[in-house]
């Protein structure tokens, strides 16, 4: 095939995100973001790569995601790399919400655009707008394959005895309530990248993965295939977040409305954007909370704490889940670059095979790497996450099996 671009476009309610890649040998030829869609401020950060061009920004008013892909498209144009370009094989789109139908990677028809805005009950924030970036980017390149490649998908292979909640079958069923998981394209990337670090079939590996981020989530991966996830009908399951609270009493929310007063939209407010790391010490940055534990702030260690608490009980959770597990990999954000998480994470957990060798934990690198010693039965590993290059990478393998 001739053409050989991808782009990745991710579409947030008030910004694109998008990178463009050759799939020729998976580099990036641009990157770039707009902000604040629809205000009178909107920003765009542009960076071309492929021929060391310098960042450009713009700030002006962009009403809509349709002016936002124009005002992309004639960025990329500047370098050669318009949507126009014969070059371009198709679209990947970030779709949050796949629900139980989308187990895979899927060409984008008008079946498939109605079967996502089915799904917005259970992803208010996130499918509308990755629809709307779905539509706007069918209408400037009609003729081109769009790709939907979805947050959840990774995720179907669960058994049925972790996907579903234990309440009344016929009201779960009849609202779709179960576990469906997020974060599914970077849980199989690093799934991946872990066994290609360790030189083995993803079939013949047993994988903890833990996405730690803003949002955060753990896996337990079987064999290459997802057999557990932390994140559940929504992303605010599961571990401490940035400002998630993660798993708590479902109580909590009726204490909250019965005896606090307080609405349902405040509740999720409160629980989604206002808890978490935030909520417990006023920071959600790792960083910062590091810097304030290093001068003896108390609030910010017990956040820290907190985290670390529920961190270990997944990873323990899953261990037993899998039985026997080859590696836990850390990634995203905090994952990455947070050495501390990574050690107080395994602290105390040497009876699982489970050590950190603190020098090879220090170590800063964007490479796939091992941060347990030599010979350890449990290989930890660093694998920094790359949701881009996977959206293109199966965006261009679905595209290249129908042409
Ligand atoms: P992500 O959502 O994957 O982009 O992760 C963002 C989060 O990663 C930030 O909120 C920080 O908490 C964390 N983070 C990023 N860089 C560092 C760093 N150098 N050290 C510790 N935490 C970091």
């Amino acid at each position: 095939m001739s053409a050989t671009r991808v782009l990745v476009l991710n579409s947030g309610s008030s910004s694109v995100k998008y990178q463009l890649l050759d799939m020729r040998d998976s580099s990036r030829l641009a990157v770039g973001l707009v902000e604040r869609i629809g205000e009178e401020a909107s920003r765009l950060r542009h960076t071309p790569l492929s021929g060391g061009g310098e960042t450009r920004e713009w700030t002006g008013p962009i009403a809509d995601h349709e002016a936002a892909l124009k005002a992309v498209s004639a960025e990329l144009a500047k370098d050669g790399l318009g949507l126009d370009s014969p070059e371009l094989a198709a679209i990947g789109h970030r779709v949050v919400h796949g629900g139980k139908h989308f187990t895979e990677p899927t060409v984008i028809d008008d079946a498939v655009l109605a079967e996502i805005e089915r799904l917005i009950p259970v992803a208010p924030l996130h499918n509308p707008a990755n629809l709307t970036g779905i539509r706007t980017a069918r209408q400037l390149r009609p003729d081109l394959p769009q790709v939907a490649v979805f947050d959840t998908a990774f995720h179907t292979t669960m058994p049925e005895s972790a996907a579903r909640y234990a309440i009344d079958v016929e009201t779960a069923d009849r609202h779709r309530i179960r576990r469906y998981g997020f974060h599914g394209t970077s849980h199989a990337y690093v799934s991946r990248a872990t066994a290609r670090l360790l030189g083995k079939a993803p079939e013949d590996m047993n994988v903890i993965v833990l996405h730690l981020g803003n949002g955060a989530s753990a896996s337990a991966v079987r064999g290459g295939r997802c057999v557990d996830t932390s994140m559940g009908l929504t992303p605010l399951e599961g571990l401490v977040m940035g400002t998630r609270s993660g798993d708590m009493d479902p109580a909590v929310i009726f204490h909250l409305a019965r005896v606090g007063g307080m609405s349902i939209e405040e509740i999720d407010t409160l629980l989604n954007k206002k808890s978490g790391l935030i909520g417990l010490c006023g920071d959600n940055d790792m960083r910062e909370i590091r810097r304030r534990i290093d001068e003896g702030d108390e609030r910010a260690q017990l956040a820290f704490d907190i985290y670390i608490h529920r961190l270990k009980k997944y990873i323990g959770a899953y261990y037993a889940v899998l039985g026997t597990v080859d590696a836990v990999a850390f990634t995203a954000g905090v994952g990455e670059n947070a050495a501390p998480v990574r050690e107080a994470a395994m602290a105390g957990l040497e009876q699982l095979g489970l050590l950190v060798d603190a020098e090879l934990n220090a170590v800063r690198a964007d490479e796939p790497r091992l941060i347990s010693p030599a010979g350890a039965r449990v290989a930890v590993a660093v694998v920094p996450t790359d949701e881009e290059l996977e959206i293109a990478t199966q965006t261009y393998a679905l595209v290249e099996e129908n042409a």
